[in-house]
């Protein structure tokens, strides 16, 4: 049912996006996907709730990424109705939703963990599948302990990097180069069934990729992806998450810089676009329990291509949590 009115409000019941052919893609004020915003307390009816992390202190070199889900909103203007690859219609098998920011504290890392933690623990407890919009990679950290507090989860882990460091800069120990160290440690994360695909670059000395293999995490290096393909490595990665929950972390910079240049720590010889979409509706079927993308970081990209790719391939994980929640609700 179209709407008539220029933005997405909260009072419309209808959990359609927006179309571009009642109102211009450009205008309007933009929610993830032209999708209803609805607050928290409100999204009684919510199945899917995008919700923006605005958190970069967790950065330890290139900042920006706290300026991502702003940019994010609104290069998702241009997603529409229909995955023309699997004719999946998320947005009809699963009723989504804007759920706004998580409150963070720019000038206190520990506080922010703090506020995102409670905030996806809102958004659990109403039974709403996050997906949510990074900032920096130490959002997963939180979201996690919302997440999985009761049970660990298993994880499919798209980087660049392991993020299995201990500490940084003499001890410290929350940086986006640390959650899933961290995770581990908490017991959040069920390590025989974490799957990191993408990883190459150089490295300071081998300590979380060695750390990692002990808990039984299975890492597969790009070199490794390029001989296989994504179909072989998916496959695989499935075998090893099983029936089990599984949430899906996307870091933008497991793509080749080529296509995502505006990320914190690009790294060359990564994956393409149309890898990156075939191995995310390589997820359908399983359980999954959310979703992140992290790491766009509007100022390292000034032609906005960075959060262009990044919302497809949001819409991509969109399409396999909808199937997942469409399943689940029977
Ligand atoms: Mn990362
Ligand atoms: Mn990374």
């Amino acid at each position: 049912m179209p709407v008539d009115v220029g933005f997405p409000m909260s009072s419309n019941r209808s959990f359609l996006p927006v179309s571009g052919m009642e109102l211009p893609r450009f205008a309007g004020i933009p929610t993830f996907a032209r999708l209803p915003w609805i607050p928290v307390e409100e999204a009684r009816e919510v199945q899917i709730g995008i919700l923006g992390i605005p958190m970069d202190a967790g950065t330890t070199n290139r900042p920006g990424a706290r300026h991502g889900p702003r940019q994010l909103r609104d290069a998702s203007t241009q997603i529409r109705l229909i995955n023309q690859a699997t004719g999946v219609r998320p947005f009809h098998l699963a009723r989504c939703a804007d759920l706004g920011d998580s409150p963070v504290n720019p000038a206190d890392v520990r506080d922010s963990l703090e506020r995102i933690e409670g905030f996806v623990r809102r958004v659990v407890e109403r039974g709403i599948v996050p997906m949510s919009l990074g900032g920096d990679h130490l959002v997963s950290l939180p979201i996690l302990r919302a997440l999985a507090r009761e049970r660990p989860v298993g994880m499919i882990h798209f980087d660049a990097h392991t993020d299995f460091y201990d500490s940084y800069f003499g001890g410290f120990r929350f940086t986006h180069g640390t959650p899933f160290r961290r995770a581990a440690e908490e017991g959040l994360l069920d390590t025989r069934r974490v799957v990191q695909i993408g990883i190459r670059g150089t490295a300071y000395d081998g300590e979380d990729v060695a750390w990692a293999r002990a808990q039984g995490v299975r890492i597969v290096s790009i070199e490794e992806l390029a001989d296989r393909g994504p179909e072989a490595v998916m496959a695989e990665a499935r075998a090893i998450v099983g029936d089990g929950p599984v949430y899906v972390s996307f870091d933008i910079d497991a793509l080749d810089p080529a296509f995502a240049p505006g990320t914190g720590t690009p790294e060359i010889g990564g994956i393409t676009t149309r890898e990156a979409q075939r191995m995310i509706r390589a997820l359908d079927g399983l359980d999954l329990v959310g979703a992140d993308l992290v790491e766009v970081s509007p100022p390292f990209d000034p032609s906005g291509l960075t959060a262009w790719t990044a919302v497809n391939l949001i819409f991509e994980l969109l399409c396999v949590l909808a199937t997942t929640v469409a399943r689940r609700a029977g």
